[in-house]
């Protein structure tokens, strides 16, 4: 809760006798986290934590030593957050497999700093669905207009855009992630991407580019999918466990 305002959003103070109110500067924050119901972290992802990461999944050394480095320069982005906030400073996670573990580093991250931070989460094909209801009055629960969608998106404390880049940027596309992003850059807020594209490949215009790559960290993820290895390791853990089960019955006598 904001301790200015108690998270009543209003400052009240009293001047010649007369009390005032003025808006508190967490009241922008309030509002994007009331409108932004779509990019709460999912409770499925409510468990993923950095310290979890395990590094030794990767097959190959050049996909280790990819990792190892990603790791080492999160943790110490993590480490020195309050400055890079100040500065506005965000991260860009790139690789061209899917499945290499960028999503999973995100919502790592997005665990840690949700602690003091308000965090939202939301793929870049969730945005551009959002964007579109508004359009519709009927779909637009809230009854928002496009502005204050994009308004929200931009006043929100740490923003993780996930898969950025894999929608087709149709023009109108660009000039909406441009807002956002521009919104954020002004605003010196952080923002923290996930791609399969490396900055220079991304299929947005020069403007969105420039702004990224000035106010993130790029850090390259393994050209190798751990997906279907965690999948094994989740199914072979069921077999055993079942196993187990098994085992136990006959010992049992059943
Ligand atoms: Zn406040």
């Amino acid at each position: 809760m904001c301790p200015k305002c108690n998270g009543t959003g209003w400052i009240y103070y009293t001047e010649n006798g007369y009390e005032f109110g003025r808006k508190c500067d967490c009241w922008d924050k309030m509002v994007a986290s009331r409108r932004l119901k779509f990019a709460e972290l999912p409770e499925a992802f409510k468990d993923v934590k950095l310290s979890n990461f395990n590094l030794s999944i990767y097959r190959t050394i050049e996909s280790r030593n990819l990792i190892a480095v990603a790791a080492k320069t999160v943790t110490h982005y993590l480490e020195n957050f309050e400055a890079m906030k100040s500065n506005g400073m965000g991260l860009y996670l790139f690789s061209n497999t899917k499945g290499s573990g960028k999503t999973r580093m995100a919502v790592g991250i997005a665990n840690s700093l949700l602690k003091n931070h308000q965090v939202k989460f939301a793929g870049s094909t969730t945005i551009i669905k959002e964007i579109k209801r508004t359009w519709n009055k009927k779909l637009s629960e809230v009854g928002e207009t496009e502005s204050q969608l994009l308004d929200s998106l931009a006043a929100v404390e740490i923003l993780i855009i996930d898969d950025f880049g894999t929608e087709t940027p149709a023009g109108w596309i660009n000039d909406k992630f441009y807002q956002i992003i521009n919104d954020r850059y002004v605003g010196r807020k952080v923002t923290i991407f996930t791609s399969n594209a490396a900055l220079d490949r991304l299929n947005y215009d020069d403007r969105i580019t420039n702004r990224i790559k000035e106010r993130t960290y790029q850090i390259a993820f393994p050209e190798e999918s751990v997906r279907d290895y965690i999948a094994e390791k989740n199914n072979q853990e069921l077999i055993n466990n079942l196993k187990q089960n098994i085992t136990e019955g006959k010992t049992n006598g059943i």
